[in-house]
């Protein structure tokens, strides 16, 4: 707002000085116009001024509009280079100049438009037929207010006469990308021009307002850091474009040319930022290639810095290297991205794409605004063509790339669980293993507890359990049970002639000739203590049972026992007995048997006895 007055001052100044000087100049003919005039004929509402402007540099800013307006009247000026509107940037200021001839009789108001929204200050002088000169300032060093027509585009409402020639002498000076398209519009023609671009302008917000919703929604749902730097990203990136589409200056800071000024560079290097530290995460840099992170950090902070400086940077200064930065940051990331790819990240591949997309569009706008490039509608809407698709293959990428974690962690689950489980089977099978071996050990305790040591047969205790149950069992199938007890003759002397080891191994010899006798009769054969042996014999009723008693002493008597070479004869008395039990228990019928080996060895040892309740007579 404080430019102001200063500029009314200033253009009052001018304005004389130039009226003054107009007087003295021929009045501008088109024969004496150093170009071709702009004719507008009957059917035109719109005419670009391109072909006709005729330019001078004043490189050091300070040529006067006077001497400017004889200087393109007598020729001074030159046609634009290769007919290019962008110029690049450029220092000082420069002066365009055209005529006009209105041959449209409906329409004698015309609006010129500048059609680039971000030139700093704009001074047309406006030469009529009958010498009249009026003068029109614009740009964005201007409060916004100030604009003939509300619109993001200076703009200035001039008369051109019928028929007459009038002279436009424009001075444009800005540290911005120097574009001239400029373009007189019928103000019908111009509101309808205006529409149309608003359209494809708000066709891009609305993109970008769409993917900034639904991926926000995303974020919230999903907390995953690479969609806030995505949101972010979208932000930085639409106020980019917002200020240099002219709607920040319209809309955000219209009192501020300042702000206008700064607000490209700025927000440029909050873009960058912003599209590194996506990159980075996206990309799993830290984690993925050190140094590659190391470096996407250091342009950070460059961008950072870079960002704080261009408050006291000239623009002249800050936006080329703002928009330099941008080429070098996305081309930074598409190596980045190419690394990660080749490393096999399939997620990235999207990102190549969309980078590529959003380098080209970007490219294109700034080779076009250093003057490299023809305006058209590739290059003019380059940056938001490619930044539109960017966002939208960045936030498809987004979405590949969360479903690819999720099959990465389901994956990484069903391997845990399958390592478990095997894990859990092996366990089981060593758990299982362990305690067959604890069930062997203890059936071998168990045996041993049942075992004689010396001989290996069966020790009393046992017997006595078993034979319970073989009693119990002849009893109930009314089976007869034989009994016998084996005592071997003379033991202690055998002890005192060939000592306590020779009875020993006469006990073990003794043992397997009687077991190998019992063996063919089903026998329980045990050791029931010193140098006798009990054995039960079930359904040998007394006959039999006195045959095996039989068998046993001849197997004991028949081969001497051999001890260091010495033979040790053996014999033994046997006393049965024999019948179906009935109720005389376990002890009577071990009594019964004792009492028949007392017989036995009161009847001369060497024999065997029946106990007289044994049901069958003694052989
Ligand atoms: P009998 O003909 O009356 O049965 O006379 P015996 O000497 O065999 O009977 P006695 O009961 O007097 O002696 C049994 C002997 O058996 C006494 C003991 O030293 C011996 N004896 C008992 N157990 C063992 C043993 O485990 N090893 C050895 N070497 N001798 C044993
Ligand atoms: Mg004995
Ligand atoms: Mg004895």
């Amino acid at each position: 707002m404080a430019l102001g007055p200063v500029w009314l001052l200033h253009g009052r100044a001018l304005l004389l000085a130039l009226l003054a000087l107009s007087c003295l100049l021929p009045a501008p003919t088109c024969a004496a116009a150093p170009s071709a005039p702009a004719l507008i004929d009957a059917a035109t509402t719109r005419a670009s001024l391109a072909p006709h402007l005729q330019l001078l540099h004043d490189t050091a800013g300070d040529i006067e509009p006077g001497e400017a307006l004889r200087l393109a009247r007598a020729g001074g000026f030159e046609p634009l280079p290769d007919g290019r509107t962008a110029l690049g940037f450029q220092p000082g200021a420069h002066w365009f100049h055209a005529i006009v001839v209105n041959r449209n009789a409906r329409e004698r108001d015309w609006l010129l438009v500048q059609e680039y929204p971000l030139s700093d200050r704009l001074d047309l002088y406006v030469v009529h037929a009958d010498r009249t000169t009026l003068h029109h300032a614009g740009g964005d060093h201007l409060p916004f207010a100030s604009r003939a027509v509300r619109d993001r585009h200076p703009n200035f409402r001039i008369s051109l006469p019928v028929g007459e020639p009038v002279e436009l002498l424009l001075r444009i000076e800005s540290q911005s990308s120097l574009q001239v398209p400029l373009v007189l519009y019928t103000p019908v023609a111009y509101a309808g021009h205006a529409r149309d671009s608003l359209l494809v302008i708000g066709l891009y917000y609305g993109i970008i307002l769409a993917l900034f919703v639904y991926n926000l929604v995303l974020w919230l749902s999903l907390r995953d850091a690479s969609y806030f730097w995505y949101l972010f990203h979208i932000c930085a990136f639409g106020l980019v474009l917002f200020t240099l589409n002219g709607f920040g200056f319209e809309y955000l800071w219209p009192d501020s040319p300042w702000l206008a000024d700064r607000a490209v560079p700025m927000s440029i290097c909050l873009a960058l930022v912003a599209m590194q530290q996506f990159a980075r995460h996206f990309l799993e840099l830290p984690r993925r290639w050190s140094l590659g992170n190391a470096i996407s950090l250091g342009m950070i902070g460059f961008f950072i810095a870079f960002g704080i400086a261009s408050i006291w940077l000239p623009y002249r200064t800050a936006t080329p290297v703002a928009s330099g930065a941008v080429l070098v940051g996305v081309a930074w990331i598409l190596l980045a991205t190419i690394h990660v790819v080749r490393q096999g990240y399939a997620p990235a591949k999207l990102l190549l794409l969309a980078w590529l997309a959003f380098l080209a569009g970007t490219a294109a706008f700034t080779l076009l605004a250093f003057g490299l490039l023809p305006k058209n509608l590739a290059t003019g809407y380059g940056v938001q063509i490619g930044s539109a698709l960017e966002m939208l293959l960045l936030s498809v990428a987004l979405g590949y790339r969360y479903a690819s974690l999720r099959n990465e962690n389901e994956r990484i689950v069903a391997e845990a669980t399958a390592r478990l489980e095997g894990k859990v089977a092996q366990r089981t099978q060593e758990l299982r293993g362990a305690l067959t071996q604890l069930e062997e050990a203890h059936a071998r305790l168990r045996d041993s507890s049942r075992r004689d040591g010396l001989t290996g047969l069966y020790n009393r205790t046992w017997f006595r359990e078993e034979f319970a149950v073989l009693v119990r069992h002849a009893a109930d199938e009314q089976r007869p049970l034989a009994v016998l007890m084996i005592d071997l003759d003379h033991f202690k002397a055998i002890n005192d002639r060939h000592g306590h080891l020779g009875g020993d191994e006469c006990l073990r010899i003794a043992a397997r000739r009687i077991g190998r006798v019992l063996r063919q009769h089903d026998a329980l054969l045990a050791r029931f203590g010193g140098e006798e042996f009990v054995a039960a014999l079930p359904g040998h009723d007394a006959a039999a049972a006195t045959a095996v008693g039989h068998a046993v002493c001849t197997a004991l008597a028949s081969t001497p026992c051999l001890f260091e070479s010495r033979e040790i004869m053996l014999s033994a008395s046997i006393g049965i007995h024999a019948g179906v039990p009935d109720n005389q228990g376990v002890d009577g019928l071990l009594a019964a048997a004792d009492s028949a080996l007392y017989v036995a060895k009161a009847q001369g040892r060497g024999c065997v006895r029946m106990s007289p309740a044994s049901a069958a007579p003694i052989a």
